[in-house]
């Protein structure tokens, strides 16, 4: 087995020939302003005579990145409004996100949180901050779910992941904790037996929020990696973002979801990408999106139907992006069906 190795610099890329000559000039450009990494699970699985390669698009830096547009914002969701103490966020009255650390095993050149992620981030809470925060927790009995978000929560050790998880476990009203990730995908083997033991270390319901946006990263390795996840009583769901050049398309959008229900993870979240720095080449239109996501309706099980929401710029949440159902000035609804057939639907109540 070659070493299980994370490339994080533009020479480290060249010298494992996914960067050339002329792209490591522009690497160093986009590294000054965003962190860089791949791990050997990606990195491998990149096809190098593929110019258009998904996988590449997502983790090589690319000096479009360089080009920030006017709609564009640091942070594009609007975290800070909502953060009452370092490491939490509280939009949602029942649910707070909780970052305890903002480092990830890769960096997605796409992040929503690219400004906040990194070596140069916020870094990892301490002890005293990460008991302040879950503090907080406890003082707000009407948060039912936590939400481990980061960065990727984890990256953290075992150890430190048990220290959170039993935390938790004396929060009483607290019932679900669920984690985002993108470990099982991007590095498998860390989903071993002491992760696995940290994640049931608080009693509580744990579900896992797996990112992946291409069909090629659900590998046997990454296969396995859900299979111990979910054989040990995790629930999982996914989440993936909406990305021209790497999964703009139904057919591969649909492969992707039908793989995730084969490893018993419910599609869950389908994102239109935010407005983050530099990310304009990966965005596509609202109509676009409704488009490839109307057509995968029909053609695939509902099983494997997401849920297609847009964060609303500037911290106003989620908004699930109806497809059809828009209403007309006679109160009627005009829906289109699979097949692109229009209907009149009008309310009767
Ligand atoms: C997205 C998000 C959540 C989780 O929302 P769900 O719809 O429950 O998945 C919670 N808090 C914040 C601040 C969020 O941005
Ligand atoms: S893993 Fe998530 S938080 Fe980290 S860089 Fe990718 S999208 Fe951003």
């Amino acid at each position: 087995m070659p070493a299980q190795r994370t490339l994080r610099t533009p020479e480290e890329l060249t010298a494992a020939g996914l960067l050339d000559q002329r792209e490591v000039t522009e690497a160093r450009a986009v590294g000054d302003h965003y962190a860089i990494a791949i791990t050997s699970a990606m990195a491998d699985l990149i096809d190098q005579r593929d110019p258009e390669d998904p996988i590449a698009r997502q983790f090589l830096p690319n000096k479009r990145e360089l080009i920030t547009t006017q709609a564009e914002r640091a942070d594009p969701i609007g975290d800070a409004a909502h953060s009452p103490i370092k490491g939490i966020v509280h939009r949602y009255p029942d649910r707070v996100l909780l970052k305890a650390v903002h480092v990830c095993p890769v960096y997605c050149r796409f992040c929503f949180r690219r400004e906040m992620v990194g070596p140069q981030g916020d870094g990892t809470l301490s002890t005293e901050e990460i008991d302040a925060a879950l503090n907080y927790v406890r003082q707000h009995k009407e948060v039912w779910e936590v939400i481990l978000t980061g960065g990727d929560p984890l990256v953290l050790s075992a150890r430190r992941l048990s220290e959170i998880m039993r935390k938790l476990a004396d929060v009483p009203h607290v019932k679900i904790i669920r984690l985002h990730s993108r470990v099982p995908v991007v590095d498998p083997a860390a989903v071993d037996d002491e992760l696995l033991a940290a994640l049931k270390a608080s009693g509580k319901t744990i579900y896992l929020a797996l990112h992946a946006n291409h069909p090629r990263e659900m590998t046997p390795a990454a296969r396995a990696a859900c299979t111990r996840l979910v054989d040990a009583g995790v629930g999982m769901v996914s989440q993936t973002v909406l990305l021209r050049g790497v999964n703009d398309d139904p057919l591969i959008l649909a492969d992707l979801m039908k793989a995730f229900v084969e490893n018993r993870i419910k599609p869950y979240y389908l994102h239109h990408p935010d407005l983050a720095p530099g990310t304009s080449h990966f965005r596509i239109t609202l109509a676009e999106g409704q488009r490839i996501v109307a057509s995968m309706r029909g053609s695939i099980s509902g099983l494997c139907q997401p849920t297609y929401v847009l964060d609303i710029p500037g911290g106003h949440g989620k908004t699930v992006i109806a497809e059809g159902a828009q209403q007309q000035e006679d109160g009627s609804y005009i829906v289109s069906d699979f097949r692109g057939g229009v209907h009149r639907y009008v309310d009767d109540c």
